[in-house]
């Protein structure tokens, strides 16, 4: 017997396979991805808005599709905007722009890296210390 876990959306029991939606819930996600993919696909130059509408489709379940990096939008698509949660310039997939992935990637490193500056600063000094005693 799986995990049993309740479905994010509509509540059910479902056997937990790493999505917190049942089968049905996962189905229809699908479904309406597929309907946003193409109606994308043939008004480039809708905005999020006008999709959700056309589809009868929420549009947080766009942006989440956009954030997930599920869809991805293409240089056409020049009037649905995806904002970085970051900065808030308009991005085409996932959560944040190249810039802020980068810097903030940089940012993570540095501190790692200054943890182990530290430490190898720490041996140094033990090092040394220890070598004026005998020299
Ligand atoms: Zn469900
Ligand atoms: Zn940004």
């Amino acid at each position: 017997m799986g995990d049993l876990r309740n479905c994010r959306r509509c509540g059910k029991l479902f056997v937990y396979s790493g999505s917190p939606l049942c089968v049905k819930c996962t189905e229809q996600d699908e479904e309406i991805f597929v309907k946003v993919k193409e109606y994308i696909e043939k008004h480039p130059k809708c905005t999020t808005m006008e999709v959700a509408d056309a589809l009868d489709v929420p549009m947080e379940k766009i942006l989440q599709f956009l954030r997930e990096g599920k869809l991805e939008l293409s240089g056409e698509n020049t009037n649905m905007i995806l904002g970085c949660e970051r900065c808030g310039k308009s991005i085409n997939t996932g959560r944040y722009c190249k810039d802020c992935a980068a810097s903030m990637e940089n940012e993570f490193k540095k501190g790692f890296y200054s943890v182990e500056a530290q430490r190898s600063r720490d041996r140094d000094r033990m090092y040394t210390a220890h070598r004026r005693k005998k020299y």
